[in-house]
């Protein structure tokens, strides 16, 4: 079976004609699946009954089930499995004006945080492109709810599943496909340096927004929590962060996971600033204060630090916002950004 939210317009044209069939045929079919959210070939009442018996005994629209889902008040967390058995997160958070779908990019992950869940197994696979585009097609066919914002913020590390991962991004932002705007599609890593420059360098990935963790901005103790991240220093990380092509009025956001007694100190906060130096208009800060997780020895700190962290920053001319995680009893794991949302701010005026 061929996954037809695996391929592009041009590549399901091509497929179409060489089996006989008018390449226009591709759009009609594209428009069902993700304009109308039609998985069912014999329901797409415009194609011509050869092609959707063509289309049925070849293709497949989907390639995920649903395992189970959890509600939290402002989230949904969707446990999904793979054809050949995996399972894979993705999780959908309901802001007062819009939703968020944080869809994961592999199984597991090797960057290895200390604090993070996901990292335990280390990774089992990347996800393929359709397995990526099909989160979105699942819950939203689940829920019917509209959902405009796509963050690579779930399982794994996107940029070291770039092939398959600027596929999916193209299939979220092309009108033939999801025609999501390219200003709500994020692509959060943990700072893979030679990702980075290859987003840099392809014009459908730069224009996508780009978030990066830097969690300590001290190298040794990065290193530590991040201990898998062997490629390239912060100072490399952050030169080709200053060098990134960024459009007008858009900024890269440092996420920073705040650890209590760890990294949420003020020589941390003012180290954080100085790697930032003059680039204050090319960065935002998320703070996002730890998700406990069952087993790992790290704590959320205390609102008051929290605040007295962002305040440092702010006091600098830095845009730094803290997202308090909500559903804090649903979800658990590498859900450190996934089960966060509600940005809280406060002015250094
Ligand atoms: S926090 Fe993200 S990058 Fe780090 S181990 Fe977990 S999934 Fe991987």
């Amino acid at each position: 079976m061929k996954y037809l939210p695996g391929y592009t317009l041009e590549e399901f044209r091509k497929d179409l004609e060489n089996s006989g069939f008018e390449p226009y045929r591709a759009d009609q079919v594209f428009n069902w699946l993700y304009k109308r959210g039609e998985e069912d070939f014999g329901a797409m009442t415009n194609l011509p009954k050869g092609l959707r018996q063509l289309l049925a005994s070849r293709y497949t629209a989907s390639s995920l089930s649903l395992i189970e889902s959890i509600k939290a008040p402002d989230s949904e967390k969707f446990l999904f499995r793979t054809r050949d058995g995996q399972t894979v997160e993705t999780v959908l958070i309901k802001e007062r004006d819009h939703n968020t779908l944080c869809v994961s990019s592999q199984i597991g992950c090797a960057v290895g945080c200390r604090f993070c869940a996901t990292a335990i197994d280390g990774l089992v696979r990347n996800l393929k492109t359709e397995e990526i585009v099909d989160q979105y097609l699942k819950v939203r066919k689940i829920t019917s709810e509209d959902i405009r914002n796509v963050v690579f913020m779930g399982m794994g590390e996107p940029l070291a599943n770039i092939k398959n991962v600027r596929k999916a991004v193209e299939i979220l932002i092309s009108r033939w496909g999801l025609d999501l705007s390219k200003r709500r599609v994020t692509i959060s890593t943990s700072g893979l340096v030679s990702g980075i420059r290859k987003m840099a360098e392809d014009p459908l990935l730069r224009e996508v927004n780009l978030a990066v963790s830097i969690n300590s901005p001290f190298e040794e103790e990065r290193s530590r929590l991040m201990p898998l991240m062997r490629e390239g220093s912060l100072e490399e990380l952050m030169e080709e962060l200053k060098s990134f092509p960024l459009k007008p009025y858009r900024k890269i956001t440092l996420e920073y996971v705040l650890l209590s007694g760890l990294n949420d100190t003020q020589d941390h906060a003012k180290a954080l600033a100085s790697l930032i130096g003059t680039s204050k208009k090319r960065f935002k800060v998320n703070l996002i204060p730890y998700n406990p997780v069952p087993d790992l020895p790290f704590a959320r700190p205390s609102i008051k630090k929290i605040l007295e962290f962002q305040r440092t920053l702010w006091d600098r001319g830095i845009s730094t916002f803290v997202r308090f995680s909500k559903g804090i009893q649903t979800f658990g794991a590498c859900g450190q950004l996934r089960a966060s949302r509600s940005y809280a701010k406060i002015s250094n005026q």
